[in-house]
């Protein structure tokens, strides 16, 4: 149970608590209005830089809350100009984040979780296990840090975000919402939730509550193979959330929300680069509207898969072309940094 004498995190309060907490203080309700656009808006987490308040209010925020904000702890420049950075959080623990540059963007890769409960044997986060899950105020500080580095490095802001970073969206679904609400939130970043996308493992019961909450951002899933028995060795998830039940979730979030749908995988070679794996892929896809992004594999220290060779990969394409698909292929970014998807581990980045 609390100690009524100890401090609060102010982030955890919503806007209607903060206008109370001034209330019951005897100061006017709207300071708690001023505070919230202090703490969302203007990212000032400072109580003596909150300049449209008094002494008297400030000290008494000061009694009462406490900021204790994620920030850089380091960051690494890859030849190709992704950022791989660090994110130190008040209880020490880390957690990293990517900041890709393209020709008309720049897109910040974002991490819900400290480490990963789902072990996926392609990926680093995957080997380091559990810690716990981050809060919505630090999903929003990576947000707003990257912004800053993209505007010190490139000289402009963010254009896309990926929850794509370490751990599982949904396994955090509550807090991965609120903060998304939250740079959404026109008093707050106003960001498009066009220009957001959740990737997930496929957990299905997490993507049917994505269509029952009507979200308006994009859906990823991380699928790497459509078929069961090599997907329940990869991705260990796949027991739980089958193939069938996970191409129904997605029809579903689908035909709700209208919002478009990316299925991710990964081209490993002589694994699931054959005719045959691309004719279930094809058949997988057909189930529901989506594009396929072929992504090319990147070294994981332990692991033993590889890359197969650019015609592999190009007949791949080829024969998922023939159904009709959409098929992009995404090259890996800052893999000389371990930045590249399924490279984040919290070891490397240094200023
Ligand atoms: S790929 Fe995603 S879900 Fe799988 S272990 Fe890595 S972080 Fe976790």
């Amino acid at each position: 149970m609390q100690n009524k004498n100890e401090k609060q995190n102010i982030r955890n309060l919503s806007q209607e608590q903060l206008t109370g907490f001034f209330s019951k203080h005897g100061s006017k309700p709207f300071k708690g209005k001023q505070v919230w656009e202090w703490l969302w808006k203007k990212y000032v987490l400072d109580f003596d830089k909150m300049t449209n308040l008094s002494i008297d209010e400030r000290n008494l925020l000061k009694k009462n809350f406490f900021i204790k904000p994620a920030k850089i702890n380091s960051y690494k420049i890859a030849k190709d100009k992704t950022i791989k950075v660090a994110f130190i959080l008040q209880d020490h623990q880390m957690v990293e984040g990517v900041l890709i540059p393209a020709k008309n963007r720049i897109t910040a890769c974002i991490s819900s979780q400290v480490g990963c409960a789902y072990g996926c044997s392609f990926c680093a986060t995957g080997q380091m296990g559990f810690f716990r899950n981050l809060s919505y105020s630090e999903i929003y500080d990576q947000v707003i840090l990257l912004t800053g580095l993209s505007h010190e490095k490139y000289n402009t802001g963010l254009s896309n975000i990926v929850l794509m970073g370490m751990g599982e969206p949904l396994a955090n679904y509550d807090n991965v919402l609120k903060a998304i609400n939250l740079i959404c939130n026109k008093k707050a970043l106003a960001m498009s939730p066009s220009r957001i996308t959740l990737s997930t493992v496929g957990l299905v019961r997490g993507i049917n509550k994505l269509a029952q909450d009507k979200v308006k951002f994009n859906l990823a899933v991380s699928l790497h193979t459509a078929n069961d028995k090599k997907r329940n060795y990869l991705m260990p998830v796949n027991k739980n959330n089958k193939l069938a039940d996970l191409a129904e979730s997605l029809k579903n979030f689908y035909n709700t929300t209208k919002n478009p749908i990316t299925i991710e995988y990964l081209l490993i070679e002589n694994f699931n680069d054959s005719l045959e794996d691309a004719i279930e892929l094809a058949k997988f896809c057909k189930k529901f509207s989506a594009k396929i992004n072929i992504i090319e594999y990147n070294i994981v220290d332990n692991v033993p898969f590889k890359k197969p060779s650019t015609k592999k990969i190009e007949k791949f394409i080829e024969s998922l072309e023939k159904y009709n698909l959409v098929v992009n292929i995404r090259k890996s970014m800052g893999s000389d940094v371990n930045a590249a998807c399924g490279q984040l581990a919290v070891k490397t980045a240094s200023k």
